[in-house]
């Protein structure tokens, strides 16, 4: 940033600051530490060599100022009426770019937040509501000068640059020790999602134009953010989760496709099977918490917004076409936190192709016809959804 508008962006600071101690004097006398927001973390990490990524942790959303100072190089983020929560968490971790962080709570009440850098930057910050088990954030980008961040493709734009196939990453959902839901009969939700996603790659790589990429071949267990990295790494353009509810009423039957949220569960029952599968990785010897950090820190891009929109039009394609083979529970695409869809340059759905926990249900999803069939109208909403869109 250059020196000129930090100054001039300190002034205006200062000024609306006076201004809200004008007002703050009008108000009431409530309890100042009642009205504030706590800072309860500050997690940084470093998202490649000159991109570092901080994320405040807050009990709520806040107002925020920042901006840099120079000789030496300073990011300062000025927090309003905010405290530090008695339990206040601050990595130490240094980057390329960060050298350290200080924090002092300035008689206006703001806390402001120091980051000594190693190199001048270009910060940028946004906020986050709350999502799944993340509560109000503030994110602030730190790229070192020089460098600009990734503009914004989509997925259709880079294969229209690049006239490759449409690759497809199929996740089989669970696996080894992860059986996910198991029916009355026995069936484990791991066997039923393996050979779904291996009936879709036939279909699919016997298509012109299309190439499928499974994230697990076989019976193993394998992190859900190692199952968005292979996606990633194989380019794919589109990623799909295989999934088989289960519910304690054995009545609940039908489909469901999911969209991830970065705003909360559209309802209740979205929240509840977003958490039942991200506890996947629990199973797997690693905590949510890990996990949730990794993919809060890294993996959470502004273009994440645009990405959640072509989701939800491939899933309601999807959801139309599974419509054709099978019943459903939701007519439309629910959205919800799932970890496995936090791939931020990739459309991303889960599908629950049925309940286990649905005798006549799980009969069906044994049966390889059935599978088949599931396989085949999945594909069929892909290739819908993107003749649409004339790609
Ligand atoms: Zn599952």
């Amino acid at each position: 940033m250059h020196p000129l508008s930090a100054a001039r962006r300190l002034f205006l600071k200062r000024l609306s600051r006076y201004s809200a101690g004008i007002a703050l004097l009008a108000g009431s006398k409530t309890s100042f530490a009642e009205a504030k927001t706590a800072l309860t973390g500050i997690r940084i990490s470093q998202a490649s060599s000159d991109h570092t990524r901080v994320v405040f942790d807050l009990s709520r959303g806040v107002e925020h100022h920042i901006f840099s100072l120079s000789n030496p190089s300073r990011i300062v983020v000025d927090l309003s009426q905010t405290r530090k929560s008695a339990a206040l968490a601050i990595d130490q971790q240094t980057t390329n770019l960060l050298g350290g962080v200080r924090s002092a709570l300035r008689k206006s009440g703001e806390l402001r937040v120091v980051f000594d850098l190693k190199n001048d930057v270009t910060p940028r910050s946004f906020a986050l509501q709350p999502d799944g088990n993340s509560g109000h954030r503030l994110v602030v980008d730190m790229h070192a000068d020089g460098f600009s961040p990734t503009p914004i493709v989509t997925s259709q734009q880079q294969r229209q640059k690049q006239k490759k196939d449409f690759i497809i990453a199929l996740d089989a959902g669970h696996g080894g020790r992860d059986p996910g839901a198991i029916g009355k009969k026995g069936t484990r939700e791991k066997d039923i999602t393996l050979a779904v996603a291996k009936k879709m790659k036939t279909l699919i790589n016997r298509t012109p134009g299309f190439r499928a990429v499974l994230t697990r071949e076989d019976d193993r267990l394998i992190k859900l953010r190692h199952r968005v990295k292979k996606a990633r790494d194989a380019e794919a353009d589109l990623f799909i989760s295989l999934h088989a509810d289960s519910f304690h009423s054995p009545k609940v039957k039908g489909a469901s496709v999911y969209a991830l949220s970065l705003n909360g569960a559209s309802s209740e029952a979205a929240r509840w099977i977003a958490d039942k599968e991200n506890k996947s990785d629990l199973i797997g010897g690693i905590t949510l918490d890990d996990k949730d950090d990794l993919i809060k820190s890294v993996l959470l891009d502004l273009s994440q917004t645009a990405t959640i929109q072509d989701s939800l039009e491939f899933g309601n394609d999807v959801l139309k076409h599974i419509g054709k083979v099978s019943t459903l529970n939701n007519k439309k695409v629910q959205q919800a936190g799932f970890a496995v869809l936090k791939a931020h340059d990739m459309p991303s759905i889960l599908i629950e192709t049925a309940f286990l926990s649905n005798p006549s249900e799980e009969k069906k999803l044994r049966n390889s016809k059935h599978q088949q069939k599931l396989a085949k109208a999945v594909f069929s909403g892909i290739k819908a959804h993107l003749k649409q869109r004339q790609v």
